[in-house]
């Protein structure tokens, strides 16, 4: 059932903050960072059209 985040196509994740727990649902290819939306924390950068994540990954949206 786990898989990797190299595996994935387009596909929501659905992530927490590290440093607030904020879960915060992004999308897995973005063209920009997405901040956490209460402590402003980086969660997700571009690299190369997938996300990199700093973030813990709880779930995976189909
Ligand atoms: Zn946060």
């Amino acid at each position: 059932m786990e898989k990797k985040l190299t595996e994935l196509k387009s596909k929501f994740i659905k992530l927490r903050c590290e440093k607030c727990k904020n879960e915060q649902v992004i999308f897995n290819k973005i063209s920009s960072i997405v901040k956490c939306l209460v402590c402003d924390e980086t969660l997700a950068e571009p690299t190369g059209g997938k996300a990199k994540i700093n973030a813990q990954v709880l779930e995976v949206l189909e």
